[in-house]
């Protein structure tokens, strides 16, 4: 089983950001989420033991040590956990503290933690609320001294005003850092957000923006090899619960915003607080059959590794045969490779997977 938790609150409201949060904490709301979380964890029926908990956000740290304290105790007396259960959180640096790194470390055993950049001048240029990247460091090490080894690093690229020598200089404090995971996210003007708004912004082109893809990918292959498009790992590092879901595996998710998929049905809890604790049902994403295929095998595609076909087979219960015209296409169009039982997208079909994307859809 692999669960996913939305925790709906940040300190303000970074100006690219369309995840769905408050922009500020509130114990009161804080309980009701707690309370709600609670109930809906009792009507679940979790049929096996948890395999992956993801707890994302907003900013999961954000809420104070007593806070998350119950936070935590809620998942221990509600499910079942594996043994080698893997529990990551997102971390925001500048909420970090010394007792709250222990906390953390008695309960997940990685911490996914948004740097986003090292640049003051390119936090300040995307309107990024958190903008001492000197606490990027103090964070790690406290999440160190605590005791856990498996910390990663979120990075942005392609910001407005960012050149190859500044992203090289992004990518040597990362790694100065020995994380053992980075995901490296272009950046993309999502429609309402405040910084697509600005007028006047100044972001890379298209092409510069794929020559920092493939810089990433070279620069940091020796150290963590790229393992789906924008994220990085050795084997032991990769992030199990992004790799289920994008081989199609099932997976939940609790609190606003958060999506769901039990293996046929898909659907998204309403990204309002509020609607949330009010009910308002979720939205289900009712498409065919076919579609939803497409969408399953696309998603793994992601993936350097891509599908093997029994595995395919085994997740969905269906064979490719339905997209074997389409795969074919993009075989021909040097954009997937076929190797034995293994479908996996070429170096350029990771990079223009988009395209890979609408040929399947
Ligand atoms: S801290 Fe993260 S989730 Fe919160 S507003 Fe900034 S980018 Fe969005």
């Amino acid at each position: 089983m692999n669960l996913y938790v939305h925790v709906p609150f940040c300190r303000g409201k970074c100006a690219y950001c369309a995840f769905y949060s408050e922009s500020r904490f509130d114990k009161s709301l804080w309980s009701r989420y707690l309370s709600e979380l609670e109930r809906r964890f009792a009507a679940f029926s979790c049929d096996e033991p948890v395999k992956t908990l993801y707890i994302g956000g907003g900013t999961p740290t954000l809420p104070p040590v007593d806070c998350l304290k119950s936070f935590f105790a809620l998942f221990r007396s509600s499910f079942p956990f594996a043994p080698d259960a893997e529990i990551s959180i997102e971390c925001n640096p500048e909420t970090m503290s010394r007792e709250k790194a222990e906390l953390l470390a008695g309960f997940v055993n990685r911490v996914s933690m948004g740097a986003q950049s090292f640049s003051p001048v390119l936090l300040e240029a995307i309107g990024r609320t958190s903008k001492d990247p000197g606490k990027i460091g103090a964070a790690f090490r406290m999440l160190r001294s605590a005791g856990i080894r498996n910390i990663g690093l979120d990075l942005m690229y392609a910001l407005p005003g960012e050149d190859m020598a500044l992203l090289k200089r992004d990518l040597d404090s990362a790694l100065e850092l020995e994380p053992t995971h980075l995901s490296a996210y272009s950046l993309t003007l999502e429609e309402g957000t405040a910084l697509a708004e600005r007028k006047s912004l100044q972001v890379p082109s298209d092409d510069l923006s794929a020559e920092m893809w493939e810089f990433i990918g070279s620069y940091t292959a020796e150290i963590l090899p790229r393992y789906e498009i924008s994220n990085y790992a050795k084997g032991d590092y990769e992030c199990r619960h992004n790799q289920a879901v994008w081989h199609g595996e099932r997976y939940f998710g609790f609190g606003p915003a958060a999506c769901s998929f039990d293996g046929v049905r898909r659907w998204t809890e309403p990204a309002s607080l509020n609607g949330w604790l009010a009910g308002v049902p979720a939205e289900e994403d009712l498409i065919p059959r076919e579609t939803r295929l497409a969408e399953i095998f696309m998603m793994g595609l992601r993936t350097v590794r891509g599908w093997r076909i029994p595995e395919f087979k085994e997740v969905t219960g269906n064979s490719l045969r339905c997209l074997e015209r389409k795969i074919a296409r993009l075989e021909e169009n040097g954009l997937l490779l076929r190797e034995g039982d293994v479908i996996r997208a070429t170096r350029n079909g990771l990079l223009f997977w988009n395209v890979i994307a609408e040929e399947l859809l």
